[in-house]
Formats: C-alpha cells, sequence, structure tokens
C-alpha cells in the first residue's frame, strides 16, 4: 500500500503537469483547475466560452466537431449528431429501449442484455466510451490551450447513482482521450467540497445536493465523517429538468396565440428559455416573434411549472426517507445545475428542507470546481488535508479474450471491498479459471498476475445460467481476499494475496506511465477482442438455435442464415471491428424474428395443453 503522495509525487508528468477536474454533463461539460494561489478556476478558454456542449458531430467524411459547432448540427443533420451521450455510458440496449424515441440517432440493438449499446453513423459503430472520449479530448485540448501547459491527468465525476459499469466506462473515455484518470469521483461530492463541505476531517454533517440540469434531476443524501462522504440515498428523474420549464412556456405561448399548422418551434423553444431565464431576475418577459406574442410574467411562469418542482421535492423526501432522516437532520443544502437558478426552485427546496441553501457558487461550475479541488489533494499539494491510504494499481480478474476487468479502482480507499457476477460461456462448464491482476493495462498480458485459482464444481447448466459472484477484499494490512462463489449450488472457493508484495514504486510509476503512453492503442485492441467475443458468441447460440430448431425455418431462411454466419467468422478472423459489428449486426437482424416465431410457438403450445 501507499499514501497517494508517495506514488504520485515521483513520476515525471507529475512536477510538469497540472492535474485538472472535468464535470462531463449530460449537455454540457467543462473544466476547471487549481491556480497558483490555491484558488479553483474553471476554464475558459479564449473565445469559446467555459461551458462545451457535449455534443459530437461527424460530416460525410468522417471529420469530428465537438461543443458548440457540434450543437448547431442538432437541427440539421440529426442522424449523424451525438447528444445525450452520457446517457448511454456503461448502458445495454435493454437497458435504453424504452427511451429509444428521444435519440434522434441509431443504436444498435444487439439483442444481448451483457453487452454495451453502440451507436452507428455511418457506416462506422461508435461505442459511448469513444463518443466520451471525443468529449473529453476537447476538454483537454482547451484547457492545454488555455493553461500553455500538458494536461494529462484529471479527475471525472459522475452522478452519485452511476454504477459500476457507468463508472468503469467514464474511466476508459478518460484513458482513450490520453488522460490518466486519478479518480471518479461522484457529482455531489465534489460540488460539496467546492463549498468546502468535507474538507475538515474532524467535521461530521449531513447535507443533502439538489441537482436540477436541462434534462436531468437526482438529489443525493450524503453523510461526511472523517473527510469520507457516504452516500445515504439518491432519487431523481433522468428525464426532467430546465427542458420541461421551457417546453411549458411553448405549449403555454402556442395555446395564447391559438397557433396551429406550421409551428416555428425551433424558435419558440429557445425564445421560451430565453423568457424563463429572464425571469430569474424580472416579472415581466414581453416580446415577439414575427406576429406571434411571447409574453409571460413570473406568476404564471411559476404556476406553470409548478408540478414539475413538485416532482422533485417529492424525489427529496423520497431519499429522505430512505437515508431513514428527516428533514431537520440536514446540515447543509447544495444546488447544482443552471436550473437550480429558477426562484421558485430555490424557494421549495429551501422551505423544505426548512433551511436557506448554499447557492453562492456559480451552480454551472461547482461540480467542475470541486473536482480541481479533489485532484489538487490527490496530488498532495494540500498539505492541510490528510491523506488516506490507497491502492497504487487496480486490482482485477482475466475476462474473454485476456482483458482486464477491473473490480477495485486504483486510488481507492483502503479498506475497500467490491465485487461482480459473472457467468459461464459454454454449455455444460464445470470449471471457471479465476486470474487476478493488478495494473492498468487494457489486456492481462501487460499486467502483473498476483493468482489463479479454479472454481470447479458448478453444477452442469447452459452457458449463460450459473452466477458465479467474485468479491475482493482488501484489508488495512494491504491483504486482498479473492472470493469465488455460485451461487446457484453454493460452490466457493477463497484465496489470499498481498497486491504490493515485491513491487516497488519505481515500478508502479513505470506501469502508470505505460497506461497513459499504450492507452490508445490497449483501448482499440480492447474493443476489437470484445467485438471478437461478442462474434463468437452470438455464432455460438445461432448454430445452437440452427442444430436445435433447424426444422422450424425453411431451406432458404437456413441457407440464408448459414451465409451470415460464414460472413460474421471471416470477419472475427480479420479482426476489424467495423466489419466484425456490422456482421454481427446484419446475422442480428435477420435472426432476431425467427426467435420470436419461436417464442410464440412454444407459448401457444404451452396454451393448447392447459385447459382454460
Ligand atoms: P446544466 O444541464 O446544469 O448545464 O443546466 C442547463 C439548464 O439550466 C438549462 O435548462 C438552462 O436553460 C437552465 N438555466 C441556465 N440559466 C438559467 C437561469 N438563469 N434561470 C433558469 N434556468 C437557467
Amino acid at each position: 500500500m501507499a499514501k497517494v503522495s508517495i506514488n504520485l509525487t515521483t513520476g515525471s508528468i507529475q512536477k510538469e503537469d497540472i492535474i485538472v477536474g472535468i464535470d462531463l454533463g449530460t449537455t454540457n461539460s467543462l473544466v476547471a483547475f487549481i491556480d497558483p494561489n490555491g484558488n479553483a478556476k474553471v476554464i475558459n478558454d479564449t473565445g469559446k466560452g467555459v461551458l462545451v456542449p457535449s455534443v459530437v458531430h461527424f460530416d460525410a467524411n468522417g471529420e469530428v466537431v465537438v461543443g458548440n459547432e457540434a450543437r448547431d448540427f442538432l437541427i440539421q443533420d440529426p442522424q449523424h449528431t451525438i447528444f445525450s451521450v452520457k446517457r448511454l455510458l456503461g448502458r445495454s440496449y435493454q437497458d435504453l429501449q424504452s427511451h429509444e424515441a428521444y435519440f434522434s440517432y441509431r443504436i444498435i440493438d444487439d439483442a444481448n442484455d451483457e453487452s454495451l449499446v453502440k451507436i452507428k453513423v455511418g457506416d462506422t459503430f461508435y461505442t459511448p466510451i469513444e463518443l466520451s472520449a471525443l468529449i473529453l479530448k476537447e476538454l483537454k485540448a482547451r484547457a492545454e490551450h488555455a493553461l500553455k501547459t500538458n494536461v494529462n491527468r484529471a479527475v471525472i465525476t459522475v452522478p452519485a447513482y452511476f454504477n459500476d459499469s457507468q463508472r468503469q466506462a467514464t474511466r476508459d473515455a478518460g484513458k482513450l482521450a490520453g488522460l490518466d484518470v486519478l479518480r471518479i469521483v461522484n457529482e455531489p461530492t465534489a460540488a460539496s467540497l467546492a463549498y468546502g463541505i468535507g474538507l475538515n476531517p474532524d467535521e461530521q454533517k449531513t447535507i443533502a445536493v439538489y441537482d436540477l440540469g436541462g434534462g436531468t434531476f437526482d438529489v443525493s443524501i450524503l453523510k461526511i465523517e472523517n473527510g469520507i462522504f457516504e452516500v445515504l440515498a439518491t432519487n431523481g428523474n433522468t428525464f426532467l429538468g430546465g427542458d420541461d420549464f421551457d417546453r411549458a412556456i411553448v405549449d403555454y405561448w402556442i395555446a395564447q396565440n391559438n397557433l396551429s399548422g406550421e409551428i416555428p418551434m425551433q424558435e419558440l423553444r429557445l425564445k421560451a428559455e430565453e423568457a424563463k431565464k429572464a425571469l430569474s431576475h424580472q416579472n415581466l418577459f414581453n416580446e415577439k416573434i414575427g406576429d406571434i406574442f411571447c409574453t409571460i410574467d413570473k406568476q404564471t411562469f411559476e404556476s406553470l411549472i409548478n408540478d414539475k418542482v413538485q416532482e422533485t421535492i417529492s424525489a427529496c423526501k423520497n431519499a429522505l426517507k430512505d437515508a431513514e432522516l428527516t428533514a431537520s437532520d440536514i446540515d447543509e443544502i447544495v444546488m447544482v445545475g443552471g436550473s437550480t437558478r429558477t426562484d421558485l426552485v430555490k424557494k421549495e427546496v429551501s422551505a423544505f428542507f426548512e433551511k436557506p441553501v448554499n447557492d453562492s457558487i456559480n451552480p454551472d461550475e461547482v461540480v467542475a470546481l470541486g473536482a480541481a479541488l479533489q485532484a489538487d489533494v490527490l496530488s498532495g499539494n494540500r498539505k492541510d488535508i490528510l491523506l488516506l491510504d490507497v491502492t497504487p494499481l487496480s486490482l482485477g480478474i482475466e475476462t474473454m479474450g485476456g482483458l482486464m476487468d477491473t473490480i477495485i479502482p486504483r486510488n481507492s480507499k483502503v479498506p475497500t471491498k467490491a465485487g461482480r457476477q459473472y457467468t459461464t460461456s459454454i454449455d455444460g462448464q464445470v470449471n471457471m479459471k479465476i486470474a487476478v491482476y493488478q495494473g492498468e493495462r487494457d489486456l492481462v498480458k501487460e499486467n502483473r498476475k498476483l493468482a489463479e485459482f479454479e472454481l470447479k464444481g458448478i453444477p452442469s447448466m447452459p452457458a449463460g445460467l450459473p452466477k458465479v459472484d467474485i468479491n475482493f477484499l482488501l484489508n488495512a494490512d494491504g491483504i486482498l481476499r479473492i472470493q469465488a462463489v455460485e451461487l446457484r449450488s453454493g460452490v466457493k472457493q477463497e484465496v489470499d494475496v498481498k497486491p504490493t508484495y515485491g513491487l516497488k514504486d519505481e515500478e508502479v510509476e513505470q506501469m502508470l506511465l505505460d497506461a497513459v503512453t499504450y492507452a490508445k492503442d490497449d483501448v482499440s485492441q480492447r474493443m476489437v477482442v470484445e467485438a471478437k467475443t461478442e462474434g463468437d458468441q452470438m455464432v455460438y447460440t445461432v448454430e445452437r438455435f440452427l442444430n436445435k430448431n433447424g426444422s422450424f425455418l425453411n431451406q432458404e431462411e437456413t441457407s440464408h442464415t448459414k451465409e451470415l454466419v460464414t460472413k460474421l467468422k471471416v470477419a472475427i478472423k480479420n479482426t476489424n471491428k467495423d466489419e466484425i459489428l456490422s456482421a454481427i449486426d446484419a446475422l442480428n437482424e435477420y435472426t432476431r424474428p425467427f426467435a420470436e416465431r419461436l417464442m410464440d410457438e412454444a407459448v401457444s403450445q404451452a396454451m393448447r395443453g392447459k385447459n382454460i
């Protein structure tokens, strides 16, 4: 185990660069840093402003633009313009299905609830990780331009409700953008730090962080003790925000003006947003678009949005209930997100918690500023703040294709525990090899092997049915206990190792440097391996289907399916990611109706057997 200050102050990158804090948002993203006087500041790249719209546009030649220029394409070229990529990070198609209409670009349905979504633009498949990496790259470039120095290291924030897979995806996006991600920090934690809450390790507080952005709302209840932030509860609605306020104004104007037929929706929406912002500091908005009257007073506005605001208050109630607290237990309320500038929001939140809210820091910037502070603490620059023991390298296991699956990320506070569930990939598999590694590279062969053992005696079941829980417990002495349990049968195996045994600081440093140097190659190699694994599984499933249910298909269907399988096999051999994914997509699209037909058949057979 190492103190953060040891292994992070010896690296050569350390002395030359600045560690930045990044708020990678659904609508907008921004970067902050700590200036030489120790003050957190947001980066304002000349002429471009502070907020970078989280939008990516691809033109016909595959040229990419990010930010304001990309946002202009949202209306002109929606199919090639990706917005809200944060909603896709670490998600599978199944997770997003019910919201598909919200996205104007193409999300691939790969009929696999395990694999992460991909987006197809032209002939190329992109993962949300790659798209987020493009946004992060733009942020890095702006920071480098403004600060006139290299920026290689960052702390990135995520919502408190992000799961493990969404956090890992965010880390990977950073890595692909050429950033060494020191830590993923919860947005509410960062926002509290920006207000100085939690900086003093002797302080014990319970706080609520209310975050209302353009399209998302969440509230988190945090307990801070000994400098550690614990999330007690979160609640919210990922499709509620300031955009709803704009829409309410637009609907009101449409009704007031008796508009029908061709309505200039986009202009009305922009005007509505202008009105909403103006009503944060005046009582009447009165303008025109052509001969449409765009008039609204504050009282009307507040009555229009009251239901939505009350919905956020209900979420606060639920969060408190989950945390087993009441409003009076909350010591501080921190306001985050542009929509908390709305007076009614401030008023209602403050009334509910029965105290004034913290809103003196710009709510668009507060998370990034806090992330910069966290980065500064991690870099060992803040001598006034206690550094906790952390694990210097990530700990994980080998998965299909020799990939590293991180279970405990580096820089996690020790002691810690984390786990994940795995399954088998072959029918009737009774043993599972578990190989434990430490390091930051995507392929385990580049990392340091700590242990290998086999979980034996898994009952014979079809692939995907066994549930194997792998848990890592890292105790305060730096001993890592690895537990593997097959949940259906209870078979169990346990191994202890000491990850730092024989590991020198220089080695740690070299491993960290290599991880940044080879990040791009690593991630692209991993994407190929993942595509191949997905392709292999698809071949396995379809061939099994043909063997079992061959008679169910007609001759033409059988031969075309076989043709598509052969194409996929060739693509897998060629190791070209887009070719593999296209072949998977084609096979999937063609065979999906068969599975549905089979299901209908099975259901109607079952019904036939029953007496109704
Ligand atoms: P964020 O997602 O945190 O960047 O928040 C963006 C949202 O904040 C958008 O819906 C904006 O219209 C809204 N917003 C920005 N400024 C104000 C303001 N002065 N009053 C009300 N809403 C605002």
